[in-house]
């Protein structure tokens, strides 16, 4: 299936008025896809599979940001390290470790959010409220020279009920707004949350309207992906 340009120019100019990025969620897409929106002027793609996202970053162009959205397990850390633009669901200190080990190895600084489990449903991935301050307070003693945590993603239900779904991203604004303070404190140097991640394909601009500054779209942009998908 072609890429939806008209509705990849639809949502980019509701986007930029907004002063929102735009993550092309590609997983399970082929590279003649991601092709054709990287010849739009798009970079910043999205996958969560490591194997998958190596592959593709090794065939497009060297200013293709790839950013990885899926549950990062330590042990692969070191194949994303040299080239990922931004780790979006970090969720353990074990992890960060790993991610700035990693990083120094490859000679860089990684750019990571904390994922926050705002969603009713039960899921082992992301933090709860509580989880996340006692991640954040060890981090300045962790050392991680080579990590920037940057801010938060989180997923919303996967619900109809558009309050329910506006609620808890209302909720993960909330958490980040406090965090934002934390910006300030020079012992905090490998934190400055500025980055919101939150909404995708089916709740996107009520994501936006509660204050998201990066929406990570899939399907509105390159068609569903097969019903058998568990990736999400
Ligand atoms: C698949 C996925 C998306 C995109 O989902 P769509 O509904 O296709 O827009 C966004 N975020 C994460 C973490 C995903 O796994």
């Amino acid at each position: 299936m072609p890429v939806n340009v008209e509705a990849y120019r639809q949502i980019r100019k509701e986007l930029d008025a907004n002063s929102v990025g735009l993550v092309a969620v590609s997983k399970t897409k082929p590279i003649k896809e991601i092709r054709e929106l990287y010849g739009l002027g798009h970079r910043d793609f999205g996958e969560n599979y490591v194997q998958e996202m190596v592959e593709k970053a090794n065939i497009l162009p060297g200013d293709t940001r790839w950013h990885f959205i899926g549950h990062l397990q330590t042990n692969k850390v070191k194949l994303i390290a040299p080239f990922v633009q931004l780790i979006h669901g970090v969720d353990s200190l074990k992890l960060l470790k790993e991610i700035n080990k990693q990083a120094e190895k490859a000679g860089r600084v990684i750019d990571c959010l904390l994922q926050v489990h705002i969603a009713r449903e039960e899921t082992k991935f992301g933090l709860d409220e509580a989880e996340l301050d006692a991640l954040i307070k060890k981090i300045p003693a962790a050392g991680l020279k080579n990590v920037r945590i940057c801010g938060l993603m989180g997923m919303a239900s996967f619900t109809e009920d558009i309050d329910a779904v506006r609620t808890e991203f209302r909720n993960l604004k909330v958490i980040f707004d406090k965090l934002r303070t934390y910006n300030s404190q020079p012992a905090c140097r490998q934190a400055r949350f500025t980055t919101l991640s939150m909404g995708m394909s089916s709740d996107y601009r009520v994501a936006v309207e509660e204050g998201s500054n990066l929406v990570r779209i899939g399907s509105l942009l390159f068609g569903e992906r097969p019903k058998n998908d568990t990736t999400k």
